[in-house]
């Protein structure tokens, strides 16, 4: 079955997350397990990891159904010794949450070169980062999203997430998740089961399904390949229904979480509803 929900507050605490999802009728969500725009974070209470746990086990979350997200700060790839290493620190710390909240995976971005190395150097370092948390935090998966490709942001094609798992040592614990938005404005066309066909066979060829472990559901407000990231609203973006028609019928997209990025979170329960209609 699909596992469709969005990525919700943790405001006043992350147990609060699968209470504001369960509220919008969600059977999956993500969350940032930290304030995303701080390197800092007060390390989880007890307290708070309890109620998590208890308020998932609640409304039958189950961990594979959770995508955490890391913070926007964090540049596993960092041309420079600083902020590599402070990068490296947070992803660490971010793991160890995951770890600490019973869940198993940490979606985030693979990172940028800030144009003061070439792309494969800085493939090459998000590797190192991931091996280099593997090594420090058991049991988590590090998910490479995909990216528009804004600025210097690496992960806009399926290659870049097939050269980093590459170097990946432990394979049991690197995935991918496809973010709709950010895969049509790089490039690949979702507008049509044809197009989907396409652009699905190519990530099998080149990545594989068997790497898929969350997607992001959202329809995009730039134009096919405009390698800008902006997200709209299911079916009020240039990607339309049937991009996401297509993946609620594939059963290559069973038992993962797909999590609303859109917008408008007052309409998030409608999307949910428009989504199952497909
Ligand atoms: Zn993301
Ligand atoms: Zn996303």
């Amino acid at each position: 079955m699909k596992r469709i929900g969005a990525h919700v507050s943790a405001a006043g605490g992350v147990e609060n997350a699968p209470l504001n999802a369960a509220a919008i009728g969600a059977t999956a969500f993500a969350v940032f397990t930290k304030n995303q725009r701080q390197w800092k974070a007060k390390p989880l209470t007890e307290k708070s990891i309890a109620a998590f746990k208890a308020n998932c086990e609640a409304h039958g979350f189950l961990p594979e159904h959770i995508l955490p997200h890391d913070s926007y700060l964090i540049n596993l790839g960092h041309p420079e010794a600083e902020g590599l290493g402070k990068s490296r620190d947070a992803f660490v710390d971010e793991m160890a949450r995951v770890r600490q909240l019973g869940l198993g995976r940490l979606n985030f971005h693979p990172g940028s070169h800030l144009k003061k190395i070439d792309e494969a150097g800085c493939i090459k370092r998000i590797a190192e980062s991931i091996n280099l948390a593997h090594k420090e935090v058991e049991g988590v998966c590090a998910v490479i999203e995909n990216t528009a490709g804004q600025g210097t942001n690496m992960g806009y094609c399926f290659e870049h997430l097939r050269d980093i798992i590459d170097l990946v040592e432990d394979k049991s614990r690197v995935g991918v998740c496809l973010d709709t938005c950010h895969a049509f404005t790089s490039g690949y066309d979702l507008r049509t089961a044809e197009a989907c066909d396409a652009t699905f066979a190519r990530f099998e060829a080149l990545v594989g399904f068997s790497y898929l472990k969350g997607m992001h559901l959202n329809d995009s407000k730039p134009e096919l390949g405009k390698r800008v990231d902006r997200h709209a609203s299911i079916g009020q973006g240039h990607l339309g229904l049937d991009a996401f028609r297509y993946i609620m019928n594939d059963p290559r997209f069973d038992e993962i979480p797909m999590v609303l990025e859109t917008p408008d979170d007052s309409i998030w329960k409608d999307e949910l509803v428009l989504l199952r209609s497909l």
